[in-house]
């Protein structure tokens, strides 16, 4: 399928966004406006404007809405979380070629909240895998103490660990380690 720069750009925004959510006794990476507006403008997120507790609010609660898509197997079921938060977001489709970029399509409503900005146009990009069929690509890691949520791009859709490095590196040790204990018992 194909993804475009700002397709790329919008599945790391809402997989950074959904891993901000604070899983068993860690805090939440979103605790307070001035986290958030961080967390946008590291993201060069446009058209922004001055953030409230309104806005963090609103964030938290797409955020928990995009969360159960990554946690969802069933493509109907994920069509239909998509659609709420897309519906909820109301879009303005426009084509932009802003930054030097390609010509693309943007979704967010001019003047849009930041909630509705990242739902609308993150919402798309989710819309996009379920109807090329690629809606399993939306996963969270399969490490047992790690729950972070990633899109496998990988050719054969065989990614299952949210970074290799870590949490894949992680289980092959543990493996390892179990080998060489039953080979020395
Ligand atoms: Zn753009
Ligand atoms: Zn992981």
């Amino acid at each position: 399928m194909l993804i475009t720069h700002d397709t790329r750009c919008a599945l790391d925004l809402v997989v950074d966004l959904v891993n901000t959510t604070p899983e068993g006794d860690e805090t939440d990476g979103l605790p307070d406006v001035a986290a958030l507006d961080d967390f946008a403008r590291k993201r060069d997120l446009s058209d922004i404007g001055v953030l409230s507790e309104f806005d963090l609010s609103a964030v938290r609660k797409i955020r928990g809405r995009f969360a159960a898509v990554f946690a969802e197997t069933d493509a109907r079921t994920a069509a239909g979380l998509i659609n709420e938060l897309v519906a909820a977001a109301g879009t303005t489709p426009r084509l932009t070629d802003h930054d030097g970029y390609d010509w693309h399509v943007h979704y967010f409503a001019p003047g849009a909240s930041l909630a509705d900005h990242i739902a609308a146009d993150c919402g798309m990009a989710l819309a996009f895998f379920v109807v090329a069929g690629e809606q399993e690509r939306l996963r969270r890691c399969e490490a047992p103490d790690c729950r972070r949520a990633f899109v496998d791009l990988s050719r054969n859709r065989s990614r299952r660990y949210c970074d290799s490095r870590t949490c894949g590196n992680r289980l092959h040790v543990a493996a390892y380690r179990a080998r060489r204990k039953e080979a020395a018992g």
